[in-house]
């Protein structure tokens, strides 16, 4: 048995744990619906039915599997606010806590995107299904101050949920006042055709011209997905020195769309990588993916490869690792967050020194990864995290109680 090899612990810095509730129960046209919209029905159902407990235990599962697949910090875009009656609990920033105690508890480190979420969208009432999520401008930022006063230590970032959730005036306080906190901004974009559409129904413009003419766009914003972007709008988010958080575990998993990752690297823009749905929790095949989606469209191969010189694995873990940490403005030292992987398992038995990442970031299957330290703390020993049982047992029983009945 040779000495096992070392890589970063890798960035998720997109994730809605609660949504791992609904894997595998979203993967049919009779329940989910067709697209996305549709299958916000299944997500919505999850969403309205967490008591607090609940939303600790599934954010402990989601955090518990990344950490399983060599995840060390996780950018938790949250907005799962209110009671399940739509008012918000004596402590407005209950459920917040909720998702700081689990990370705590599986001893994942945390960047806690508080998301705002104040509308259904462009000339639309109010939807049910997110009375969870809605609070006021100011609300938001009460709390956002609130919390940052209860837990000084806390990493944070500010996360307008997208243009259709957020309209313009109130983004623009909020953005203003994250860039006085000097906290980082991560907003959904450019997801979805329909979305871009409403948005310039509503101010003539697509979502990051919108962004880029009222100066939102610098180097603290994460535009995450970026699909559906213009020429002309991947040429404003390099000049502002955005990140693009690209998750395409997710974006395939809904059908949203490809990435144009070569255009989006060759103009100079750093990709970082969300598991985002948790459709699947593994971020090397979030890398891999960014190449692969290409060549499938383009019938080429390793089209990713030697942009700025830049050999393709490598670049690829940098998505998975510096430009994740960039986007959630934390910076990991690889000395003390990293895991290690078992050179016989057999996804990766068999390399040379020289082959070994590109091997590791094309094949490596979880079941290799072996032991995980967070910060300097071992979290993960032969596989194994000490609170496993515990936490996957009672996540299996919130998910029998979820979905008792229904589906
Ligand atoms: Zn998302």
């Amino acid at each position: 048995m040779s000495s096992k090899p070392r890589f970063p612990g890798f960035v998720n810095a997109h994730s809605h744990s609660f949504q791992r509730l609904i894997r595998g129960k979203s993967e049919s046209r009779v329940t989910s619906g067709r697209d996305f919209w549709s299958w916000r029905g299944t997500m919505y159902h999850a969403a309205a039915n967490l008591d607090p407990e609940d939303v600790y235990d599934v954010a402990r599962m989601a955090f518990l599997e990344m950490l399983l697949s060599g995840t060390t910090t996780v950018g938790e875009f949250h907005y799962l606010h209110n009671r399940p009656d739509g008012k918000p609990y004596d402590d407005p920033n209950l459920l917040s806590k909720q998702i700081i105690a689990a990370a705590q508890s599986v001893g994942i480190r945390l960047v806690l995107l508080r998301s705002a979420y104040l509308r259904a969208g462009f000339e639309l009432p109010p939807d049910p299904g997110q009375i969870r999520f809605y609070e006021t401008a100011e609300q938001f930022l009460a709390n956002m101050e609130a919390l940052r006063k209860q837990y000084p230590e806390l990493l944070i970032g500010v996360a307008p949920h997208s243009l259709r959730a957020v309209p313009l005036a109130p983004l623009k306080e909020i953005a203003g006042w994250a860039r006085q906190q000097k906290l980082p901004v991560h907003m959904h974009v450019a997801e979805q055709v329909a979305e871009n559409e409403a948005c310039l129904r509503e101010y003539g413009a697509t979502p990051v011209a919108l962004l880029d003419r009222e100066g939102l766009l610098g180097p603290d914003f994460t535009a995450v997905h970026a699909i559906h972007v213009t020429r002309e709008e991947i040429d404003a988010l390099a000049k502002a020195k955005a990140t693009i958080c690209s998750c395409p575990t997710t974006e395939r998993n809904l059908g949203d769309g490809i990435l144009a990752a070569d255009e989006v690297m060759r103009a100079g823009i750093p990709v970082a990588l969300g598991s985002d749905s948790q459709a699947q929790i593994d971020p090397l095949e979030d890398a891999r993916q960014l190449d692969y989606h290409l060549r499938l469209e383009q019938e080429q191969r390793a089209i990713l490869d030697q942009i700025a010189g830049q050999p393709l694995a490598q670049r690829l873990l940098d998505c998975a690792t510096i430009n994740g940490a960039r986007a959630l403005g934390v910076n990991p030292d690889p000395a003390t967050d990293f895991f290690t992987v078992d050179p016989d398992d057999v996804s990766i038995a068999g390399h040379s020194e020289s082959d070994l990442l590109s091997l590791a970031v094309f094949t490596l299957n979880r079941s290799a990864i072996c032991d995980v330290m967070v910060g300097g703390q071992w979290v993960v020993r032969d596989h194994r995290h000490p609170l496993q049982e515990e936490i996957v047992s009672r996540y299996q029983e919130l998910h029998r109680r979820l979905w008792s009945g229904s589906q």
